[in-house]
């Protein structure tokens, strides 16, 4: 349920209505919108009386019901205007959001070594990246693949931070791990295959780094947003969603389908920023600049993409990582683009 106030409704008439929806044992949760406030109810909503409601106070505008399964994750109960979510980096702050510049994210798919992810973050960087992605846990589908350095590559992802000034962002797998990577780490990331990993869900929503949910191989739209309701409804009102390409029936092309259509999708149901990883959505570094372009013609608000000093010798995910030289030449290229659709590009 949504409580939409009148401009200029006083601070006190919203803190009784407040109070007032606490004593029904609900959760009333104050949306300061740029010209409105809205009070999004969450709890046992089914049985309220829209004109029991609205007839609390004559500054309530209008009293809407949500029929999503979602609340807190849906435009609605952001009275249909987008978050922003704002990340520290050395260089300065980073905004994600419908209203502000692409923010590009680039880095290899795992740390390997100290001069690797050095040179990798200085060369992205240059070419006008924000934040350096990298994984020290990484999720793979053999127990035998490198499953990354750990703790030791948490250092030197601080390394390439101080080195070049972008932000981080790294995967956590598991809750034992939340703190020691959100000390380096300036987004947490939720992969994919722990989308539905509620107890890691609930923890990074207890803790103030923004978190990025990516959507899981096989996660229809409901369910992902369920999950960045999972984080949100812990507390933490910084979350991203990321689009990596789901399971289809065609694997032969491609390592999975990359569903742009989620991007318009998403931009319909929720105010949280879009991220496109057209890297893990094709698997292939040749498909990666047309998808790239293509997720900047829909207007997404960022994109995440893999690149590595030598993909040939990446301890993984080298087919779809660019080389630095590809990289630079693909940002070149999104500009134009950017511009098309009415994004700036900084
Ligand atoms: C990654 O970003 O390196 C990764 C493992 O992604 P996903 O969870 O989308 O597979
Ligand atoms: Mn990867």
């Amino acid at each position: 349920m949504i409580v939409v106030m009148k401009t200029g409704a006083p601070t006190d008439v919203i803190e009784e209505l407040a109070t007032e929806f606490e004593g029904w044992g609900l959760t009333p949760e104050k949306i300061v919108g740029t010209h409105k406030i809205v009070i999004g109810l969450v709890g046992d909503t089914a049985s309220l009386d829209e004109a029991r409601i609205q007839e609390l106070s004559p500054f309530i505008e209008q009293v809407l019901r949500v029929e999503k399964p979602y609340k807190r994750a849906s435009l609605e109960f952001h009275n249909g205007e987008s978050t922003t979510v704002t990340v520290a980096t050395p260089n300065g702050p980073v905004h994600f959001g419908r209203s502000h510049p692409l923010v590009v994210m680039a880095g290899p798919c795992s740390v390997e070594n100290e001069a690797m992810i050095v040179a990798t973050a200085k060369s992205v960087g240059a070419s006008g990246a924000k934040l350096l992605r990298g994984g020290a846990y990484k999720p793979r589908t053999s127990p035998y693949s490198f499953q990354g350095h750990g703790e030791s590559a948490l250092e030197l992802l601080e390394a390439a931070r101080a080195a070049s000034g972008l932000g981080i962002i790294t995967e956590v797998m598991d809750t034992a791990d939340i703190d020691r990577i959100a000390a380096v780490a300036d987004i947490l990331q939720v992969g994919a295959r722990n989308m539905q990993n509620f107890a890691l869900l609930k923890q990074v929503g207890q803790q103030s780094k923004p978190v990025m949910v990516k959507r899981g191989p096989s996660a229809t739209i409901d369910e992902w947003l369920m999950a960045a309701e999972y984080v949100l409804a812990a507390g933490n009102p910084n979350v991203i969603l990321c689009e990596r390409g789901i399971r289809t029936f065609d694997s032969k092309y491609t390592r999975n389908t990359l569903d742009l259509s989620a991007v318009p999708v998403l931009q319909s149901l929720t105010h949280l920023p879009i991220v496109i990883d057209p890297s893990h959505g094709t698997g292939k570094s040749q498909f990666v600049p047309a998808t790239s372009k293509a997720a900047v013609a829909l207007n997404v608000d960022s994109l995440m993409i893999e690149v590595h000093p030598d993909p040939s010798k990446a301890l993984s995910d080298g087919p779809q990582s660019l080389t630095f030289s590809a990289f630079s030449t693909l940002m070149d290229e999104l500009e134009p683009v950017a511009r098309i659709v009415g994004r700036d590009y900084a």
